[in-house]
């Protein structure tokens, strides 16, 4: 009997992502197939500030991309980061999977796989992102605004797929790399236990293996919630550790039985779109304050 599919992606802009996947994978569609035509509307639209095309530059002016996706029958996955004048590198992830032996493209060797693969050169500049860009442009080396799109779908033959797509934190150092393309930080896919991924402040997702945490933790017994709660935790636990203050992180994690579940920091306000049996469902998630984990 099919699975009935599943399809989750972070913050209201997930919507977009969650309305193209659903019926793709109601049409019997593989989930990383699904997850990945969710991401690239994201990516296609100027309006969403922190994602593919019209995202936030960086701290020199430049549009840099930074995405993962990662297949969990197989445990397949690729990614690319630093890229520049390449719209959709979710696609860019996946040929990089597919095409070649790594697992991780970056800078110009990613954009120049990209062209050899039939991507074109594009700019990543709007007339909003620029003026965005030249009203906040921080004086110090503070970084802005941020918000990936992390898209977890389960598709009818219960396999699990995900995508991690950013333009990553703006004004961040050239050169800076997030959470999002590295896997077990941004995304962590294992049909066996079930699939993660992360959006906020990258350095502490990066610290923690987050997504890779939750996959372990629900490999463990943990519900997709309980899991996403504890890797809030870690993060906060570390905070106190290091002696800084609590960075805003959010979790969702999907298990194989369609279990979901999603966990931000207490300073955080994380919303995540939900779409199964037809309809689409806005869910915030739950704050965690505290540490261990
Ligand atoms: N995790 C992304 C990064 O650090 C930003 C975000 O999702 O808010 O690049």
């Amino acid at each position: 009997m099919a699975i009935p599919p599943i399809v989750i992606a972070t913050w209201p802009f997930g919507k977009e992502a969650v309305e193209q996947a659903l019926p793709l994978l109601a049409k019997g569609k593989p989930a990383l197939d699904a997850a990945i035509v969710g991401a690239q509307a994201v990516e296609d639209n100027p309006k969403v500030m922190s994602v593919g095309f019209g995202g936030i530059p960086n701290r020199i002016g430049t549009v840099s991309l930074d995405a993962c996706v990662m297949d969990g029958k197989t445990m397949n996955c690729g990614a690319v980061a630093g890229v520049e004048n390449i719209k959709h590198v979710a696609s860019l992830a996946r040929l990089v999977m597919e095409k070649t032996p790594h697992v991780l493209l970056v800078g110009e060797g990613a954009k120049w796989f990209a062209l050899q693969n039939g991507f074109v050169l594009e700019t990543l500049l709007t007339p909003e992102s620029v003026a965005e860009w030249y009203k906040k442009r921080p004086k110090d080396l503070k970084m802005d605004g941020h918000d990936t799109v992390t898209v977890l779908a389960l598709d009818q033959t219960g396999h699990l797929g995900g995508v991690c797509t950013t333009s990553g934190l703006s004004y961040k150092l050239p050169g800076r790399v997030g959470d999002s393309p590295i896997i077990g930080a941004g995304l962590y896919v294992d049909d066996e236990a079930g699939a993660a991924g992360a959006t906020g402040t990258g350095e502490e997702i990066i610290r923690i293996s987050g997504s890779h945490l939750i996959v372990e933790l629900m490999r463990n017994g943990k519900s997709p919630q309980e899991a996403c709660e504890l890797a809030v935790k870690r993060v906060n636990q570390l905070a106190v550790r290091r002696g800084v203050h609590a960075a805003e992180v959010a979790f969702l994690a999907l298990d194989r039985k369609g279990n979901y579940g999603a966990a931000c920091s207490e300073s955080s306000q994380f919303s995540f779109a939900v779409g199964q049996s037809g309809k689409i469902e806005m869910i915030t998630a739950k704050k965690v304050s505290g540490g261990v984990g």
